[in-house]
């Protein structure tokens, strides 16, 4: 796993590259913008952790010249507290994530795991966490080898908790992503489906993804 982090501020550059360091990780580090960009164009990274100010040229332009030449490599952004609008143009553009600064650290290394995970399976289109992959193509899941028959409704699901691993989803949000509608969220119709996924991709297996958050609503999780 290759990581390019592109940070100015030498103190921060240097905290994030030895804890990555000592997790295993190559990581290659830029402190200017025209630099990060050439690295980012020439090497095939896996993760891009990318600041927003940045001395040359900025990260958000960055990142929009990437998306633009149809690099898809997943970056995490970095910003400052407070700049709401900046985290808005970084999603726009293009960004998988983003942290505020300051942050802890067993949360940056948290985040940059799930963009791995989800960059892993591009090119095949598949959606990967833990053993379960979902294939777009076949529009069939599969675990641990075995193949999992899924109807529409268990697919659109499924695919809206791969795309988001590890992050409770409330029924509005699972409504409105997988339903397109809002519809009664008192209905227990979420729950019901919820259900049918889980004897499908959980029931037969000792190690359970789909967890219930009492109250809230559900995540993917492997524990
Ligand atoms: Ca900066």
């Amino acid at each position: 796993m290759r990581i390019l982090v592109v940070e100015d501020e030498k103190k921060v550059a240097s905290f994030i590259r030895k804890g990555l360091q000592s997790e295993g990780y190559a990581v290659d580090v830029a402190y200017d913008g025209v630099e990060g960009e050439f690295l980012a164009q020439n090497n095939d990274y896996d993760v891009i952790v990318l600041d927003i100010m940045l001395p040359r040229k900025n990260g958000i332009d960055i990142l929009k010249d990437l998306r633009e030449k149809d690099i898809r490599i997943p970056v995490l952004i970095l910003t400052a507290k407070g700049a709401t609008e900046e985290k808005v143009e970084a999603l726009d553009a293009g960004a998988d994530d983003y942290l505020t600064k300051p942050f802890a650290y067993e949360e940056f290394l948290a985040r940059v795991r799930v963009l791995l995970r989800r960059g892993q399976t591009e090119g095949t289109g598949e959606l990967k966490y833990s053993d379960l992959v979902l294939n777009p193509m076949t529009r069939k899941a599969q675990r641990d080898e075995r193949e999992i028959e899924l109807t529409a409704k268990e697919y659109s699901l499924l695919e809206y908790f791969l795309r988001n691993p590890e992050r409770v989803l409330t029924r509005t949000m699972i409504s409105e992503h997988v339903w397109e509608y809002d519809f009664d969220t008192f209905s227990n119709i979420i729950d019901v489906y919820v259900n049918h996924l889980r004897n499908k991709v959980d029931k037969d297996f000792e190690r359970k993804l789909i967890h219930t958050i009492r109250g809230v609503g559900y995540i993917l999780k492997d524990e």
